[in-house]
């Protein structure tokens, strides 16, 4: 064994301590470490050819790039929808990289950490408030989610008309409808081959929603002419937070023959929020669901899953078996998630969402969630009421989607409030206004952090008027 990799084992306790010590350095400072830096580190692209070993490997890290580590774990990290990580979601991560299992198989010979997963989907799906009779699978984002779902929608659209897609490759257009699908659903449309151009935008409800016009669907829907089709519904829409009607999809699906899908990334954890659970009702009923473990249910990234009804799990093992041989036997018995979903080898994901779920329940994330939605509302009352800026959209769940007033002073102000480091939004446009976005799905956050946020944004305000 080489030199410093035989030292490194030898002193792999007194090692893992120091990474974990400087883990602990920042998560202890994390309130009041910047939301964003400017970085002036060059990238030194040259290999040594003897190594440094772990320790000062870590010096090195330390002195090059620790202080530009910003706190988008933290309570103010509203920017996109990031969410943070759990103290035993972090637990759960930490063993999946010292476990190391390759998570494919849950019987037989090996490992059985998809075991683990399987079992976190039950676990998930009863938090959801969804039916046993969903196959889910955890993969890296709610993009892949997206890829994994409307894959196996895909294949189901060709079968329609007695075509094997995963076999014979995509020819013609197939439609696929939506009204406000996000990017990654549209780059899902692109990877697969159905292109993302094919999609056809149905009219949304009215110019301040973001939810489909169920008639205007219905129109589009009799324009096919019985043409078999995928619906792409969105369970909580990045600005505004707005959810389809479900129940009337519901219906319209016992009506027409499609396949039906719902990005719900964060807005599925309405479902945990008795008060806001309505928003969802009906969404049992579609073919195939996405949600993101990185957002609100608080664990590292990368993990989001999909659920896909498990009637359709053939059609699901024809788009991603590994291998051109007819497969053999039930793909539920003869489990193997590589054979469900588009990776092949995989990190054991599930367990940091096992140990977040196991540890809080579903009253742990009952508060969290509502705690989120509180704060995104106090944030709303303060920009109603304020001179200076306006609301874009109702706050419907935990997202704020505001502008200025003086729409010509949105990037400075947004330029100068993430620059101060203590809260950070990114920049957006709704319905041809530039606007600012707010999304709240971290566990830390409370109602001072509202406050000093509100502090920060008049201390903003008054700073660039002067100007
Ligand atoms: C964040 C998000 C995505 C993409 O998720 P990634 O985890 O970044 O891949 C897709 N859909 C919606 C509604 C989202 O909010």
């Amino acid at each position: 064994m080489e030199y410093s990799l035989k030292k490194d084992l030898d002193c792999l306790e007194q090692l893992l301590q120091s990474a974990l010590s400087e883990g602990l350095l920042y998560l202890g400072q994390l309130h009041e470490l910047p939301t964003s830096v400017s970085v002036n580190e060059t990238i030194q692209p040259n290999l040594n050819a003897l190594g440094k070993g772990g320790a000062a490997t870590l010096e090195e890290f330390k002195t090059r790039y620790r202080q530009l580590m910003v706190a988008s774990t933290g309570p103010r990290y509203w920017g996109f929808v990031t969410g943070g990580t759990t103290p035993a979601a972090l637990m759960g991560d930490m063993l999946a990289s010292v476990y190391d299992q390759n998570t494919q198989t849950s019987s037989g010979q090996g490992d059985v950490s998809a075991l683990v997963e399987l079992e976190t989907v039950q676990l998930l799906l009863d938090f959801f408030g969804l039916p046993e009779n969903y196959l889910g699978g955890f993969v890296t984002g709610a993009t892949m989610s997206n890829f994994t779902c409307l894959g196996v929608a895909r294949q189901w659209l060709g079968k329609q008309s007695g075509f094997d897609i995963a076999k014979e490759g995509v020819s013609g257009h197939l439609p696929v409808l939506s009204a406000t699908p996000h990017s990654s659903s549209i780059k899902a449309l692109s990877m697969l081959g159905l292109g993302s151009q094919n999609i056809r935008l149905v009219p949304v409800m009215e110019p301040t929603r973001e939810a489909i016009d169920l008639q205007a669907l219905e129109k589009t829907i009799e324009s096919l002419h019985g043409q078999p089709f995928i619906l792409i519904s969105s369970g909580g829409t990045v600005n505004t937070v707005d959810f389809d009607d479900f129940s009337g999809i519901a219906q319209l699906k016992r009506k027409y023959n499609f396949w039906w899908h719902i990005d719900a990334a964060f807005g599925g954890f309405a479902a945990v929020s008795p008060e806001h659970a309505h928003l969802l009702n009906g969404w049992e009923e579609a073919d195939s669901i996405t949600i993101d473990g990185h957002k609100w249910l608080n664990v590292p990234y990368e993990s989001a899953f999909f659920f896909v009804r498990d009637e359709h799990k053939y059609l699901q093992v024809e788009t991603f078996q590994n291998s051109n041989a007819p497969y053999l036997g039930d793909p539920l018995e003869n489990f193997n998630y590589l054979n469900l979903l588009p990776e092949n080898s995989r990190r054991f994901r599930a367990l940091p969402a096992w140990f977040t779920l196991k540890a809080y329940g579903k009253e742990g994330y009952r508060e969290i969630i509502e705690r989120n939605i509180q704060a995104a509302q106090m944030l709303g009352e303060f920009i109603q009421n304020s001179d200076a800026f306006e609301l874009l959209a109702p706050v419907r769940l935990n997202t704020v989607c505001f502008s200025l007033k003086e729409e010509t002073k949105v990037q400075p102000f947004l330029n100068t409030l993430n620059n101060r480091g203590k809260v950070f939004m990114t920049p957006t446009v709704f319905h041809q206004r530039k606007g600012i976005r707010a999304a709240l799905v971290n566990w830390r956050t409370t109602e001072e952090d509202v406050n000093l946020v509100i502090e920060e944004m008049q201390l903003v305000i008054r700073q660039i008027s002067e100007n």
